[in-house]
């Protein structure tokens, strides 16, 4: 482990390796690039492998939401990167004849990713993607909770990457801390709310623009649908979209589900033997659900559970294996508002449904709350499906599916308010690690003199 000093000389190399225009050339952002995809397909066996002895996921898990969407993610980059580099056209005001004008994105310079565990690589990766196709040196800090991912993050990249400007520090919060001591030109923060008010105070002192990937508590409608297969096509979606998705440690994961009380019972119903399908009729054998990332998290996930307020409201599942670190798919009806388990944001396989006698009551509900990273509405209502876009405020609004928006590299993908501010995925990851410059260029050969002082008495708009 490097000692602060030696670190700090790290990073005046790579500022300077930056201020040398390396970093910029279109070639060496293509090599960074080619050198990840490289890394992916070439260390696909250690990843998956590190994810299941950080989280136990299984392997097609792991290949859906890390491995392959990185891949599909560097294919579009590799393709695109002349066009994202190329800036684009724009107009200046008709009194400045004979003019051209452009955006031209600049990459920033020195940024600094701290991620997450729940998707170690994906989190770390798919930002440090945009990072270097926008033309930056850049810093990674890997959650220190998922030790294998970040420690094969660490000896890969320094492999696989160009060392003068890519750097893996390993280590927890107060590594964390020590690095938001430094000055960088971009802070990407992918984690919980407080330590994003620590990453923004800290980015204060250097007026260090900061993108928050935070979380909260993802609602999902379930509309009484009339027809069986729509029905079971939606609980299907939800079961998967909650425990298939981590065991339902991911951002976007549903947190609680509101449903009309008429259609409860047929829901509860419906979701246990879906989860049967999914899990097996003994959940904790399947290598299809992951396991709770450590013993701090599951007993945070128990108590949530202890809550003598809200234990009765359990209809299915709750069991706990502490050695194994798992937790069985649970379903809860109505707990108390009021309770952890429906102020805090779960962020683990237990699933509150709360029961409403109008589904359109569900608007009011999720307006009551923080904004959400992600509202997921299952309903065949065009009424229903419009002001929910239109009436709420959240990341993303996604209709009869769940997770899917996550994927699309075409949909910018971060939070509002209470889930975090700035965004990426595709594109998005190059702006998001660009400066958009503005260039105005005019001829010597026309002029209207009546722009220069002394003023008369012609008015003129630019
Ligand atoms: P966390 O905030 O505890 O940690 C995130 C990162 O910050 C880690 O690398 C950690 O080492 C570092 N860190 C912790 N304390 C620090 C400090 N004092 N100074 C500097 N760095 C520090 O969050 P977590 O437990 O890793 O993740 C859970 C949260 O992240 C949830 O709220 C979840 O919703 C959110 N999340 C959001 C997204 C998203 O894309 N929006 C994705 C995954 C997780």
């Amino acid at each position: 482990m490097e000692t602060l000093r030696e670190f700090e000389r790290d990073l005046g190399e790579m500022r300077e390796y930056y201020s040398q225009g390396k970093t910029k050339e279109a070639s060496w952002r293509k090599s960074q690039l080619k050198g990840l995809l490289t890394l992916l397909k070439e260390k696909e066996g250690d990843i998956l492998n590190a994810l299941m002895q950080d989280l136990g996921k299984h392997q097609v898990e792991t290949f859906r939401d890390e491995i392959g969407t990185l891949i599909k993610t560097l294919n579009l980059a590799l393709e695109s990167l002349r066009e994202w580099m190329s800036g684009r056209k724009a107009k200046l005001p008709q009194i400045a004849l004979l003019t051209s004008a452009e955006i031209v994105p600049e990459p920033l310079g020195l940024v600094l990713i701290i991620s997450s565990w729940n998707f170690p690589f994906g989190l770390s990766l798919e930002p440090m993607i945009g990072a270097l196709a926008a033309g930056n040196t850049v810093v990674l800090k890997p959650s220190e909770l998922a030790p294998a991912s970040a420690s094969l993050l660490a000896t890969a990249i320094s492999t696989y990457l160009d060392n003068k400007a890519v750097k893996v520090m390993q280590g927890g919060p107060s590594m964390g801390e020590q690095l938001l001591q430094q000055r960088w030109d971009k802070i990407f923060f992918t984690g919980s709310a407080n330590v994003g008010r620590i990453v923004m105070s800290a980015a204060v002192k250097h007026l260090t623009p900061v993108t928050l990937e935070l979380g909260g508590k993802c609602p999902a409608v379930l509309d009484s649908l009339s027809s069986s297969w729509d029905i079971k096509v939606a609980v299907k979606r939800i079961v998967y979209g909650k425990y298939g998705c981590c065991a339902g440690q991911a951002c976007v994961a549903i947190d609680y589900i509101l449903v009309e009380k008429k259609f409860i019972r047929t829901v509860v119903e419906l979701m246990k033997s879906m989860i049967k399908e999914m899990f097996g009729e003994n959940p904790k054998e399947s290598h299809s659900i992951a396991r709770i990332i450590n013993k701090q998290h599951l007993l945070r996930l128990e108590n949530l559970l202890k809550d003598p307020h809200v234990h009765p409201s359990i209809v299915y599942g709750g069991s706990v294996d502490e050695d194994n670190l798992f937790i069985e798919p649970t379903i809860l009806v109505d707990p108390p508002l009021q309770a952890e388990i429906m102020t805090d944001e779960i962020f683990g396989p237990l699933l509150p449904i709360i029961t409403l006698e109008k589904i359109e009551d569900s608007i009011q509900f999720i307006n009551s709350k923080p904004k959400a990273l992600a509202i997921y509405c299952f309903t065949k209502n065009k009424t229903l499906q419009r002001r929910m876009i239109s009436e709420t405020s959240s990341g993303s609004v996604t209709i009869n599916d769940t997770i899917i928006q996550y994927a699309a590299d075409t949909l910018p993908f971060g939070g509002v308010g209470g889930s975090g501010f700035g965004r990426y995925h595709g594109k998005f990851s190059f702006d998001t690690f660009s400066h958009e410059k503005a260039i105005a260029r005019r001829s010597f050969l026309t002029e209207f003199w009546f722009r220069f002082p002394p003023w008369n008495n012609h008015k003129f708009q630019l």
